[in-house]
């Protein structure tokens, strides 16, 4: 048996999902014509409370459109260390919008609005400009930690008083809330920018949307031409995106309650030195020996997992894990 623990974007379509694509109804969304597409940038938008949404084909195109919407070449953006728009998006900050960023040591990538105040440049000719703070929610390296509403409100207050942007990187946004049992509509008082990917935990085989207001959207659409991510009838992605918000949110408890079992499972093992508490659906958890040799064990069971550090390895739970695969799981990890 195989039991892919890699990632969250390895899921495959459902029977379901592939239907809700064959029944879609597209257009040319670079002409705004694409019924699938308009309809999932409104959704979400509603959802989260926010005015409107631009479909991007990837996380990083919609994190990075965002960055590029919010500040001007010689700002500075920002974040904790630990950051995707910083550590994966292949320099992506530099490089597309010229600008440079400060990072934090958050407590697994949390920070808060106390450790962001004396990092905003004042107004020198020697300083970067600071314009953008950009949280992640859930945090990735992290482990899947987890942002509160009461944690974030602080922080848009210091954003707003130093006249800064407010951008989420919501790549796995559906997991937090699933946490920490805040609304999503009560998220667009709070940011300028929010990106929601569909293909993490949701299990669309594609998509992501970049919210903000309208005009910002606006400007947005113009960035997304020329970062090369202008799409025709990709309304039958989108229509995979609109069937996840419809049938995979619920679930993400069950992803969620599979980490918890496994980290437990792991804890009692005596080739696992530690394990992060598993908040939602990542378990990060340190090997006595090197993570790649124990990956390789794994491996030989058929539990395909990726080291993150040179004793540490990540388990990320995901709609196409089945409870077979977690028994299976269970049993195998006592077996290394
Ligand atoms: C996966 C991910 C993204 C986007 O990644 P893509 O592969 O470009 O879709 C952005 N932020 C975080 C925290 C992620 O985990």
């Amino acid at each position: 048996m195989i039991v892919d623990l890699r990632s969250d974007t390895v899921t495959k379509p459902t029977p379901g999902m592939l239907q809700a694509m064959m029944d879609a109804e597209v257009g040319d969304d670079v002409f705004g014509e694409d019924p699938a597409i308009n309809e999932l940038e409104s959704k979400l938008a509603g959802m989260f409370g926010m005015e409107a949404g631009l479909f991007c084909p990837s996380g990083t195109m919609s994190n990075q459109i965002a960055i590029k919407c919010f500040t001007n070449p010689l700002d500075e953006l920002i974040a904790d260390q630990t950051a995707h728009v910083y550590r994966y998006e292949g320099g992506g900050i530099a490089f597309n919008s010229g600008v440079s960023t400060r990072l934090l040591n958050g407590e697994r990538g949390i920070i808060t609005a106390e450790m962001i105040a004396p990092e905003i440049n004042s107004e020198n000719v020697h300083f970067p400009h600071t314009s953008l703070v950009v949280l992640e929610n859930t945090v990735n390296k992290g482990g899947g930690s987890c942002y509160t509403l009461e944690q974030i409100a602080p922080i848009a207050k210091l954003c707003k008083e130093h006249n800064l942007k407010l951008h989420l990187d919501g790549a796995r946004i559906f997991n937090a809330l699933a946490y920490t049992g805040d609304k999503a509509i009560d998220y667009g008082q709070y940011f300028d920018g929010i990106s929601v990917c569909l293909s993490k935990g949701l299990g669309a085989p594609v998509g992501s949307v970049f919210l903000a207001d309208t005009t910002t959207i606006k400007y947005a659409r113009r960035v997304r031409k020329v970062f090369g991510g202008g799409m025709r009838q990709a309304g039958f992605l989108a229509a995979a995106c609109i069937y996840a918000l419809d049938n995979h949110v619920e679930r993400l408890k069950i992803d969620h309650a599979n980490a918890a079992l496994l980290a437990s499972e792991l804890a009692k093992l005596p080739w696992v030195s530690g394990v992060v508490p598993a908040e939602t659906n990542i378990v990060l958890f340190d090997t006595v020996e090197p993570a790649d040799i124990v990956a390789k064990k794994l491996e030989e069971k058929g539990i395909r997992a990726i080291p993150t550090a040179r004793n540490r390895i990540r388990f990320v739970l995901h709609l196409d894990v089945t409870p077979e695969q977690i028994a299976y799981a269970v049993k195998s990890l006592k077996e290394i």
